[in-house]
């Protein structure tokens, strides 16, 4: 084991940066979607309805395809899902509208929804001009806390109903995780920011950037101010391992590294370990360690603590993380973080198993990996919510996020709340939008009401 951490940057040559991170899905020609709407059985109660946790009429925009109305098809897509692009991208569609596709039933090859998704969303961005108009105004203002998919998709929904809406954004760019979370290989070219400006081009939308609830205003003061508040601001905290040497250098929390690769102008310039340690087993572990080894880490193994079945991430995400060129090691937690002159060198591992009554238990037997960075996947959580003189006590909470009912409606009458800071979501963009969706049709009912 060398005594210096080996990280540097521009470990590959200039031209492999661009073709590492560029679009991981390619699009669509107008003759290959053609061919792929042909598929579609145009389900009568089709089950892909149903399997999308916004409900896009899926036959119906695919038909439109199939006959060249291309903005036909898009804005049944947009109708239920303003980030349609978004979602096309990034959507595990291989658990959700495309496992339903009953094409797997005859020849395990289910209909491309997400690409056919995205060549009409794409269509549709690209024309210029936006998809609706807002209803007559109402007076009525609404606060949005948080420019992520679920702010962004409640505060389209009101503007579209005729009420104003300001958006407070903690971050300097909008965009929540689409611009700082999501591999930099499947939105790229500053697709989500190009997102962002289709969104507001509907009007009655203003975003307020660098205003942090808790730290530049309270709860109290958006009830006091506005007719309505949303609370859209996912999960800012990150769960720590807990262990010796976790504050050693080398050691970092993978969503920082992954909005700081997501934010930088010339990867070549971001510096990467040549041996990478992984702990964790859900999309960010996934993420992390594909867009490391990406950068030219020669070694990155991901480690987690239970069987391939128990991850987080699909069967298709664990695959694509082995075509990368990833290692996957199970049944082993973390124990110690080893260093030498105050940077990380190796983590000292046992193995796992299930005890007689299905707990999760270590075996005693240990083994050890060097790393010179190592990176913390296993989940993140919602800050707390401000407590002093912000009226948040009044908030209940369902464990660590925000307790919502079926309409993301709050236990505060004029306050709801959706996407990842909320205990029924699911912590995937297509689910933040739904919740911001549903919100915004349950305060629309209220204000009116
Ligand atoms: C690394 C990673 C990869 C992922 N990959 C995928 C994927 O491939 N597919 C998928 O479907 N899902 C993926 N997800 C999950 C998906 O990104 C989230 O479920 C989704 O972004 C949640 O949306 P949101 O609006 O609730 O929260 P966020 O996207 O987190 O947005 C919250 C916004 O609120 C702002 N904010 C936070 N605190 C405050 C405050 N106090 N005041 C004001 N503003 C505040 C934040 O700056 C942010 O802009 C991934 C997540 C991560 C971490
Ligand atoms: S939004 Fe996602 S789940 Fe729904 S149809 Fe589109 S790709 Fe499938």
């Amino acid at each position: 084991m060398g005594t210096q951490p080996d990280i540097a940057a521009g470990r590959l040559p200039d031209s492999a940066y661009a073709e590492n991170f560029s679009d991981v899905h390619p699009p669509l020609d107008r003759k290959a979607a053609l061919v792929e709407s042909s598929r579609c059985y145009f389900c009568y109660d089709a089950p892909c309805i149903e399997a999308c946790p916004t409900g896009i009429d899926i036959p119906s925009f695919i038909r439109k395809i199939s006959t060249d109305n291309v903005r036909g098809a898009a804005q049944d897509i947009l109708n239920e899902n303003i980030m349609g692009g978004a979602c096309a991208r990034v959507c595990p569609t291989e658990v959700l509208c495309q496992e339903a596709c009953v094409r797997n039933t005859q020849e395990n090859k289910p209909v491309q929804i997400g690409l056919l998704q995205r060549y009409a969303t794409d269509a549709a961005m690209d024309h210029g001009g936006h998809p609706f108009t807002r209803a007559e105004t109402t007076g009525k203002r609404v606060a949005v806390v948080g420019a992520g998919p679920a702010g962004l998709s409640c505060a389209h929904r009101l503007a579209m109903h005729g009420h104003d809406v300001v958006v407070l954004e903690a971050r300097s760019k909008d965009g929540g995780l689409n611009e700082y979370g999501i591999a930099a290989y499947k939105v790229p070219e500053d697709f989500a920011q190009r997102e962002v400006g289709f969104i507001l081009a509907v009007g009655g939308i203003e975003i307020r950037n660098n205003q942090a609830l808790g730290r530049d205003f309270s709860l109290a003061d958006l009830r006091r101010d506005y007719d309505a508040v949303f609370l859209g601001m996912g999960l800012g905290g990150v769960r720590g391992l807990g262990l010796d040497g976790e504050d050693l250098e080398g050691v970092h929390n993978a969503v920082d590294f992954i909005a700081e690769l997501r934010q930088s102008d010339d990867l070549r310039s971001l510096p990467v370990g040549r041996k990478i340690v992984v702990i964790g087993g859900g999309n960010t572990a996934i993420d992390i360690a594909v867009q490391t080894k990406r950068l030219g880490a020669e070694d990155v193994t991901l480690v987690y603590r239970r069987g391939a079945e128990a991850m987080s991430a699909t069967g298709h995400e664990q695959e694509f993380a082995q075509v990368n060129g990833v290692k996957i090691k199970h049944w082993a937690q973390p124990r110690q973080l080893r260093g030498m002159s105050g940077h990380v060198t190796d983590i000292v591992f046992e193995y796992t198993q299930l005890d007689e009554s299905g707990r999760l238990a270590g075996t005693g037997d240990a083994f050890s990996l060097q790393a010179d960075m190592v990176f913390k996947a296993i989940g993140q959580e919602m800050l707390p919510l401000p407590q002093a003189n912000g009226g948040a006590e009044l908030l209940e909470m369902d464990g660590a996020c925000i307790a919502v009912n079926e309409e993301r409606k709050t236990s505060l009458s004029d306050v709801w709340a959706g996407g990842d800071c909320v205990s029924v979501s699911e912590d995937l963009t297509v689910a933040a939008v739904q919740d911001g969706k549903l919100a915004a049709e349950s305060i629309n009912r209220s204000l009116r009401s």
